[in-house]
């Protein structure tokens, strides 16, 4: 397979190809088509196999094939740490450099001030750590009504870190009718069915 095959918009192609992508990794050619479709997804993928972009791109096709303009945050990925937000954003930055799709990074251990600041600009799309991202929802500083896409990446990692009541509670947060992508390392983790129920309709289950 080829990325041409995924039919994503022009903007993602430039964007692939600035990265010198040509092939999808096995996981992007396994999820890619049905997130497009709109299936929820339960996806047993480990860090390196080009997860990231295969959730990304799906994502990023509709905020830009389906565009809205009244300042709502669109697509929520969880991730359990800092540093993996972090990754995620830039990923996004780099696959993102020719659309106008704006992010934004909500996790622990930052400044509020700034987070803040960056929740007022909207952004369409929002990484964030459980904790941090909850306490704002709260107070009405974060809204997800209007969500479209929730992504649980290393949901595994997220329960051995004891974000599972977090997790639960942001999705009583978001719009019922969104789309849900869960990746996880292993799908046998203790605790992971209890997130699945709430998260997931009907998933398709991939083994990478
Ligand atoms: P991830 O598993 O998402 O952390 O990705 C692992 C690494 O693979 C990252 O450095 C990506 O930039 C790279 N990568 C992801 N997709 C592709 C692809 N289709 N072709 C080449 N490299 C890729």
């Amino acid at each position: 397979t080829h990325f041409s095959e995924f039919l994503l918009p022009d903007a993602l192609m430039r964007g692939l190809a600035n990265e010198g992508y040509t092939t999808p990794t096995p996981v992007q050619a396994q999820v890619i088509p049905p997130a497009m479709d709109g299936v929820d997804l339960l996806v047993s993928a480990a860090t390196g196999s080009g997860k990231t972009a295969a959730f990304l791109l799906p994502i990023m096709q509709r905020l830009i094939d389906v565009p809205r303009h009244d300042g709502s945050t669109r697509a929520l990925i969880l991730v359990p740490t800092r540093e993996l937000a972090r990754q995620i954003h830039i990923h996004f930055m780099r696959l993102g450099s020719y659309t106008r799709l704006t992010s934004g990074v909500i996790t622990g251990g930052e400044s509020k001030a700034h987070q803040i600041a960056t929740l007022r600009k909207n952004p369409e799309i929002l990484v964030a750590t459980p904790g941090r991202l909850l306490e704002f929802l709260e107070t009405g500083q974060a809204d997800l009504s209007d969500l479209e896409f929730l992504v649980l990446d290393e949901a595994d990692r997220m329960l051995d870190m004891g974000f599972a009541d977090d997790v639960l509670a942001i999705i009583r947060y978001s719009r019922p009718e969104r789309q849900s992508l869960l990746f996880s390392a292993t799908l046998e983790q203790r605790g992971l069915s209890r997130i699945t129920e709430r998260l997931l309709r009907d998933p398709q289950r991939v083994d990478i």
